[in-house]
């Protein structure tokens, strides 16, 4: 009974455990063993391997993964960027087209716009809040269209149920990177995308010790990409799996505290003298405030301000701030901080930076799950320094 619950607390929980239990043991053991012993299988794919992703410790994960957001099969992936770029190479071939965000994570945007080419596979940019610019780049080779539920650094809200129209008019697979929204806040698949993509290194997991990524779908959808990856070897190791399995369980009450943590925090941040501007789709006058209040349960835990004084204050701020972690990633237990321009977006220069409205000074913040008055006074007297 609980395990068919459609609440992802106890999905979470009690989905795809196996049932009897393995030797009694409530949390599921490591598997930690390349290779099963042969029991009849016909086909390549169905022996019992690590790199194929299917021993019991990938089985539990895939079938907890595909419960808690509504998808009928998961794979998971021995990184995001292992389960995106498999995914992409699932359904474009030479010849082939792709509509990819504008606005998208430095890794995806590297693979689209140096490797894909290469593998004689074209896209093209479309603004994901402009959906009246996509039809002029369709061509009759576009096979995939892809965004990102909020863009990174400046939390843009995409516009999400026009890539869902837009790909059904025009026969396309719709893949969504939601890792920022997490399963907790949003769930594509409902909505009518095909392939749900994550870095599990980020909320999945939580705990910023681990890297792993997944996709979910359909039983077809992801059968496909299972094949390539087999191919492509991008398998999660049974330990990675364990730690990722142990991390799970506690997703909906880690995420709800960040999504509190968030907000309050945009909030004192939006209303000191110190702070030019706040980026957060939970505040009432972020720019796709009404689409994130209709879609998301909540708004994730990534944040990002200016400070007056440019990237000296920044700076100041961040060495003064006590509880948060200057590092890049996000969706840990531990708030971290970090500069764009000084590391996910170090790749570009100035110029493009402003173009994409990020400028130097900016400062991006992923809240953990301390307590919120303890991150907000942190904040508080590290302003009072400016
Ligand atoms: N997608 C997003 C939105 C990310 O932020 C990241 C990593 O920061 C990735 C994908 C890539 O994930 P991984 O580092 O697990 O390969």
């Amino acid at each position: 009974m609980a395990n068919r619950s459609s609440d992802i607390q106890t999905q979470l929980i009690h989905a795809g455990e196996p049932d009897p239990r393995i030797a009694g043991a409530v949390a599921l053991p490591v598997f930690q063993s390349a290779t099963f012993e042969y029991a009849g299988q016909n086909s390549y794919h169905d022996l019992k391997y690590i790199r194929l992703n299917n021993t019991p410790n990938h089985q539990v994960l895939h079938a907890k993964l595909a419960a808690i957001a509504g998808g009928e099969a998961a794979v998971v992936a021995a990184s995001g960027m292992a389960a995106i770029t498999s995914a992409l190479l699932s359904f474009l071939r030479s010849g082939d087209h792709l509509l990819v965000q504008d606005c998208l994570y430095g890794g995806t945007h590297t693979f689209v716009n140096h490797d894909l080419p290469s593998l004689g596979i074209a896209f093209d940019f479309v603004a994901g809040n402009d959906p009246s610019s996509w039809e002029s780049l369709l061509k009759p080779e576009t096979r995939v269209i892809y965004v990102e539920t909020m863009t990174n650094p400046l939390l843009e809200v995409t516009d999400l149920e026009a890539v869902v129209r837009f790909a059904r008019e025009h026969n396309l697979v719709s893949m969504i990177d939601n890792t920022f929204a997490s399963p907790v806040n949003f769930k594509p698949l409902g909505m009518g995308f095909d392939v749900e993509l994550h870095s599990c290194t980020k909320y999945l997991n939580g705990h910023s010790d681990i890297v792993a990524g997944c996709a979910i779908g359909g039983e077809d959808r992801i059968e496909r990409i299972v094949d390539r990856m087999n191919h492509l070897g991008g398998c999660l190791d049974p330990h990675a799996c364990f730690l990722l399995y142990r991390g799970m369980k506690t997703l909906a009450l880690r995420v709800r505290h960040q999504n509190d943590n968030a907000l309050g925090l945009s909030q004192l941040l939006e209303g000191h003298p110190a702070v030019a501007q706040v980026n957060y789709p939970g505040l009432d006058d972020h720019p796709q405030h009404a689409r994130a209040e209709l879609l998301f349960e909540g708004c994730g835990g990534v944040l990002s301000f200016e400070v007056r004084g440019g990237v000296e204050a920044a700076d100041r701020l961040i060495e003064s701030l006590v509880l948060p972690i200057s590092a890049p990633s996000l969706g840990g237990v531990e708030t971290l901080i970090t500069r764009p321009a000084t590391t996910s977006h170090s790749g570009m220069t100035t110029k493009e930076r402003a173009q994409a409205g990020i400028s130097d000074g900016l400062i991006r913040v992923a809240v953990g799950i301390e307590a919120a008055d303890d991150l907000c006074d942190d904040f508080e007297q590290a302003l009072a320094r400016l």
